[in-house]
C-alpha cells in the first residue's frame, strides 16, 4: 500500500504523536497531553461541541422580527464586531454586570452577562465574534442575555474563513483556542492515513469508513441535516460510536471468557447443610430471594469462580441472601468476607449476623481500619487461624497485613464497582474467591447488561411481605412546619425520625447559601427540646460516629440528624419518618436510597422532602416507589456518567457513543464480538483492541 501522497508528503498514521503536526511544539504538546490528547487519533476523535449553521445566522436588524414576546428562550446566532465593552455592578443584588455592543452592519445589539467578570478580559473591542444566546426585551430594547461567544477574528489579524455551511466549534485548551485547534484538525485530516478498520463487516455495513466519518464530522458537507448533526445521529456518528462500542463489547467478552475458565473452589452442599441454613433464617424467603440464592448455589458448586451481581431495590432483602451465601461457605469449612463502604454499616451487619447466628455468633469477626492495636492484632490472628469465618469490614479487609486461612467468598455490599483492585491483589496472593457484588442502586436492566455484561446477574424484584408504601410528600420550605408536625406525631407514637441535611458548611462547593447541619440542629433542638437527638456526619471520628449511631439504633436517641452518611444500608425499623432538607441537592436514586431507611417495619412511614426548586424532577419520587423506574429516570436526567459516579464506577468514557441511547447498538456489538472472539483475534485486532482499551479505560472495569 502506498505511503506517499501526490505531493510526496508521507501520510501519518492515526497513532502519530501530535508533534507530527506543523505548529505543535513541545509546549503545545504538553498542554494537549494534560487534556488527554497524545495522538492524532485523540485530536480527531474529540468532536466539535457545536456546529454553527450559516443558514441560521441572523442579521441584527432582523432580530426584532424574530423575537416573539414570551419567546425569550429561543437561541439565536449573530455575528459582528464588538464596539463597546464595559463592566459595572448592579444596584439591586450587587451583581457584576458585563455589557457589550455588537454591530454587524445592519444594526447593533446589546449583549449582557451577569457574574462573568473574566469575559471583559477574554473579549476585546474590535473582536469579530459569533454570539449565541436567547433574546429578551430589556430596558434599552432587545438584548441578548448570557450569550456564548466565539472569537472569529481579532484586531487586524486574519478573519476565520467560513466557506462551508457548517462551522465546527471546539473548546479551548488553555492557550490553544478553538480556532487554533481547528487548524490542527484540518492539517491532521489532510495528512492522516487510516489503514484498516477492525470493525466486522456486519457492523460497518452502510456506514462511512473511519476517515470519511471523521472528515464528515469536522467538515460537515453542506447537505448534512442540521438536526442529525446536533443529535449526533449522522451515519458518521454511528460509525464512530460503533467502533467504540465494539471495542468495549470485545473487552467485556474477553474478560468474561477469561473468568469462565478460572477454576473456583467447589463449595460442598448436603441436605444437612440445607437444613442448617434453613434453621438460621428468621423468616421465609421471598420468591425472589429464593431464586437468587439458588443461582448463587449453582455458581458456588459449579467449580468455576462466581462473579455475580445481585441487584434489588432498597429493602428487598439483599443482606439475607448475602448471609446465606456466606453461611454456605462458612458452615462447610471456608471463610467468607463481607465488604461494606462504611464502618457504620459494618458494625450494623456484624450485629445482624450475630443475631442470625445465635449461639455461633463467635464465628463472626469485625475488621475496621481504625481499630485499637490489640483489638486488631486479635482480629488478624482469628482470621489467619480460620477461627473467624464470617469476616465483616471495610476495605481494611484487603490490607496487606490480613491473611486468610481459606477465603472462598467475598461479598461486596452497596458499592458495585468497589473491589476490582482488591480482587486483583488477592489473585496475586494466589487466592481467587467467589465474588458477589450487591448494587446499592437498581440499574435499569438494559443498561446493566451493557455495563455489567461481564457479570452474571440476579435480581430481587420483590419486597418482603407486609411492606406498606411510604407516604411521600414534597413540601415548600415555607411549609416546613408540616414536616415537623409529622415528626412530632411519629415521636408521640414511640417511633424515631431521621432528618437529612445536605451540607456540613453553610456555603458548600456550590456557593449557594444552604441551611447547614448546625443550623438544622439548632432548629430541631428548639422545636423538639425534650427529645434526645444525635448528629452524625462525615467529619466525625469513626468511634464517635459509631457511638452516636449506636444510641440511635438502640432507641436512646429519637432523632438522628445526618448528612448522607446514612444513605446506604442503615436499618432501624422503628424509624418511621424522614425529612430531607434541600432535597434538590440530591440525585433521584440517592433520595430513593434515603427513603429506603424508613418503611422497614410494619408501621406506615413518611418521607418528606423540603424544596423550593426543581420540584418537577423531585415529583418522580412522589409518583413512584419503584427503584428501577426511578433509576431509569435518574439515568435519563443525568446520563450514565453522573448516575454511576464515573470515576469510581469505571464505566468507560465514550467520546461519541452514548450508553443510554446506543443500547441496541451495544447489544448488537456484543453479539458480533462473541462471534469474533470464538474464531480468534488477528494480531492487528489485538493491537487495536489494546489501544482502544486504554482509551476507554477498560482496564478499570472488573
Ligand atoms: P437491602 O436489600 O436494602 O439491603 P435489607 O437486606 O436491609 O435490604 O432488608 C431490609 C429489611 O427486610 C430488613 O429489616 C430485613 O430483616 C427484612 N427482610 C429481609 N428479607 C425478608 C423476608 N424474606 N421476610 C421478611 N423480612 C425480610
Ligand atoms: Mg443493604
Amino acid at each position: 500500500m502506498g505511503c506517499v501522497t501526490q505531493d510526496s508528503l508521507p501520510y501519518l498514521p492515526l497513532i502519530s504523536k501530535l508533534t507530527a503536526l506543523r505548529g505543535v511544539g513541545p509546549a503545545y504538546a504538553t498542554i494537549f497531553s494534560e487534556a488527554g490528547f497524545e495522538t492524532l487519533r485523540d485530536l480527531l476523535w474529540a468532536l466539535p461541541y457545536r456546529y454553527v449553521d450559516r443558514g441560521s445566522l441572523l442579521k441584527i436588524s432582523e432580530l426584532d422580527r424574530w423575537h416573539q414576546p414570551g419567546g425569550d428562550r429561543e437561541i439565536v446566532t449573530v455575528m459582528g464586531t464588538l464596539k463597546d465593552l464595559r463592566q459595572s455592578t448592579t444596584r439591586v443584588q450587587r451583581m457584576n454586570l458585563t455589557e457589550a455592543l455588537l454591530e454587524d452592519g445592519s444594526g447593533t445589539l446589546r449583549l449582557i452577562w451577569f457574574n462573568q467578570p473574566y469575559l471583559a478580559r477574554a473579549l476585546k473591542v474590535g473582536d469579530r465574534i459569533l454570539a449565541f444566546g436567547p433574546l429578551a426585551l430589556g430596558r434599552h430594547g432587545l438584548e441578548m442575555r448570557g450569550p456564548a461567544c466565539e472569537v472569529m477574528g481579532r484586531g487586524n489579524g486574519p478573519e476565520e474563513a467560513w466557506v462551508q455551511r457548517y462551522l465546527p466549534l471546539y473548546r479551548k485548551l488553555g492557550p490553544i483556542t478553538g480556532r487554533i485547534r481547528s487548524r490542527f484538525i484540518q492539517e491532521a485530516l489532510a495528512k492522516v492515513h487510516v489503514t484498516e478498520s477492525w470493525l466486522p463487516i456486519e457492523l460497518g455495513r452502510g456506514l462511512p469508513d473511519q476517515l470519511s466519518a471523521l472528515k464528515m464530522l469536522h467538515q460537515p458537507p453542506d447537505d448534512t441535516d442540521a438536526r442529525d448533526l446536533e443529535a449526533r445521529s449522522t451515519p458518521a456518528h454511528v460509525r464512530l460510536a460503533t467502533e467504540e462500542l465494539f471495542a468495549f463489547a470485545l473487552g467485556i467478552c474477553i474478560r468474561r471468557a477469561g473468568r469462565l475458565k478460572r477454576r473456583g473452589s467447589v463449595v460442598p452442599t448436603s441436605p444437612e447443610l440445607r437444613e442448617k441454613l434453613r434453621a438460621l433464617l428468621p423468616f421465609h424467603l421471598t420468591g425472589a430471594q429464593r431464586r437468587a440464592f439458588k443461582e448463587i448455589v449453582e455458581d458456588l458448586t459449579s467449580g468455576r469462580v462466581m462473579h455475580r451481581l445481585l441487584q434489588g431495590d432498597v429493602g428487598s432483602g439483599k443482606t439475607l441472601v448475602a448471609f446465606l451465601a456466606m453461611a454456605m461457605v462458612a458452615e462447610t469449612g471456608g471463610q467468607a468476607a463481607l465488604l461494606v463502604p462504611t464502618e457504620v454499616l459494618a458494625r450494623q451487619h456484624a450485629v445482624t449476623f450475630s443475631r442470625l447466628l445465635g449461639d455461633e455468633a463467635a464465628n463472626t469477626q469485625l475488621l475496621l481500619g481504625p481499630m485499637k492495636a490489640a483489638e486488631k492484632r486479635e482480629a488478624l490472628a482469628r482470621i489467619a487461624s480460620g477461627e473467624a469465618r464470617y469476616i465483616i469490614g471495610t476495605h481494611a479487609i484487603f490490607q496487606e497485613t490480613v491473611s486468610f486461612k481459606n477465603l472462598q467468598l467475598v461479598v461486596v455490599d452497596e458499592q458495585h464497582r468497589f473491589g476490582v483492585k482488591q480482587r486483583e491483589a488477592l489473585k496475586d496472593k494466589g487466592q481467587d474467591p467467589h465474588w458477589l457484588v450487591m448494587s446499592a442502586t437498581p440499574i435499569p436492566r438494559s443498561l446493566a447488561l451493557a455495563v455489567f455484561g461481564d457479570l452474571e446477574q440476579s435480581v430481587l424484584d420483590e419486597l418482603p411481605p407486609g411492606r406498606q408504601p411510604i407516604d411521600t410528600k414534597l413540601l415548600d420550605p415555607d411549609d416546613a412546619e408540616r414536616a415537623w408536625d409529622a415528626v412530632e406525631r411519629e415521636l408521640a407514637k414511640g417511633h424515631q425520625a431521621y432528618v437529612v441535611s445536605p451540607a456540613i458548611d453553610p456555603m458548600d462547593e456550590a456557593k449557594v447559601p444552604l441551611r447547614d447541619i448546625q443550623a438544622m440542629e439548632a432548629l430541631l433542638r428548639a422545636r423538639f427540646p425534650e427529645t434526645a437527638l444525635e448528629v452524625v456526619h462525615g467529619r466525625l471520628k469513626a468511634d464517635e460516629m459509631a457511638l452516636r449511631m449506636k444510641r440511635f439504633v438502640a432507641g436512646e436517641a429519637r432523632i438522628l440528624l445526618a448528612t448522607t452518611v446514612i444513605e446506604v444500608g442503615v436499618d432501624v425499623s422503628n424509624a418511621t419518618v424522614m425529612v430531607v432538607d434541600h432535597a434538590e441537592r440530591f440525585g433521584l436514586s440517592q433520595l430513593h436510597q434515603l427513603r429506603g431507611r424508613v418503611g422497614r417495619g410494619s408501621a406506615r412511614s413518611h418521607f418528606l422532602m423540603l424544596s423550593g426548586t426543581e420540584t418537577q424532577r423531585l415529583r418522580a419520587l412522589v409518583e413512584t416507589q419503584d427503584g428501577f423506574r426511578i433509576a431509569q429516570k435518574d439515568l435519563e436526567l443525568r446520563g450514565p456518567g453522573e448516575f454511576f459516579g464515573t470515576r469510581q464506577s469505571g464505566i468507560p468514557q465514550f467520546q461519541v457513543a452514548d450508553l443510554l441511547r446506543d443500547r441496541k447498538l451495544l447489544s448488537q456489538c456484543r453479539e458480533v464480538a462473541e462471534g469474533v472472539l470464538a474464531s480468534g483475534l488477528s494480531e492487528g485486532q489485538q493491537a487495536w483492541l489494546r489501544q482502544e482499551q486504554v482509551r476507554l479505560r477498560l482496564a478499570e472495569i472488573s
